[in-house]
């Protein structure tokens, strides 16, 4: 099953796909909507229907708080930024986490409009996110898989050169629309193995990230278990789950986006993230 969030008119609501339409949920948003039991989401689905091709879709989910993400989470990706760094490998024992401000969230097939002033190396980061469906705390690895209410495409845009002046990456990774995310949100029963998914980063068509969720060093089971210690996570809390190799920084020569770029975050099973970059 496919969640969205739709605008009608200037109301961002909550809504399912069923047959290639958007079908209302009777609630102020998707996070409630997760947020409640499984009886009485069911009471919410409406019959109300619009076409999905007519539809224009916002960010499935906007989150309350920080976007949970993990660095250096696949072997070859830790290795072309160290290379480009010129230090040594090190792969962590436990997962790099840091967080993206939630007004970085923007909607799939928008246009990201960043400052030419602010920064020259605006950088792709294609990712799988996962949302979380229930308030945990200290949870298992073995439980971890119950926790997710679905899965979507993520792009952890980056400002590198205020990535690198911050020592912190906050700053460089936190700017508007500098997390677009979506198009919806698929259910694990319909995702599949979240573990072995293809995900493909592409700019104005050209191929710039291709790679395999297999390939992570800390899988989604572990990197929930690893934050949930101690912490309390919440329905709706969105993890981007790392980036693999083909970023540009570590392209040789380096590549950024420029202005009229188009981007697109394609991940099997789960459908296609596209926006537009205005640089300006
Ligand atoms: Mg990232």
């Amino acid at each position: 099953m496919r969640f969205v969030s739709f605008y009608d008119g200037a109301d961002v609501r909550p809504g399912y796909i069923e047959d290639n339409r958007v079908h209302a949920i009777a609630c102020a948003s998707l996070v409630e909507y997760i947020a409640s039991s499984p009886e009485v989401r069911r009471r919410r689905h409406t019959a109300e229907g619009f076409p999905l091709h007519e539809t224009r879709l916002a960010a499935p989910v906007r989150p309350q708080k920080n976007v949970f993400c993990v660095g250096r989470n696949y072997l070859e990706h830790a290795r072309e930024g160290a290379r480009a760094l010129g230090r040594e490998l090190k792969l962590p024992e436990v997962p790099t986490f840091f967080t993206k401000a939630p007004t970085a969230v923007a909607d799939p097939d928008s246009q990201l409009r960043f400052s030419a002033r602010l920064s020259a190396e605006y950088d792709w980061e294609g990712e799988l996110a996962v949302i979380i469906g229930r308030r945990i705390k200290d949870c298992s690895i073995d439980r971890a898989s119950e926790t997710v209410f679905g899965y979507t495409c993520l792009n952890d845009i980056t400002a590198r050169n205020l990535q690198r002046a911050h020592g912190q990456w906050f700053k460089g990774k936190s700017l508007d629309q500098s997390c677009p995310l979506g198009p919806w949100i698929v259910t694990p029963e319909s995702a599949g193995d979240a573990q072995s998914m293809a995900l493909r980063l592409r700019v104005n068509g050209a191929v710039k990230q291709s790679a395999n969720t297999r390939d992570m060093i800390f899988p989604i089971a572990r990197i929930i278990a690893e934050l949930s210690k101690g912490m309390t996570l919440e329905p709706g809390d969105v993890i981007a789950t790392g980036t693999p190799e083909g970023v540009g920084f570590a392209r040789t020569p380096p590549e950024f986006f420029a202005d009229g770029d188009s981007v697109e975050v394609e991940i099997e099973r789960i459908g296609t993230l596209r926006n537009s970059i205005s640089i300006a």
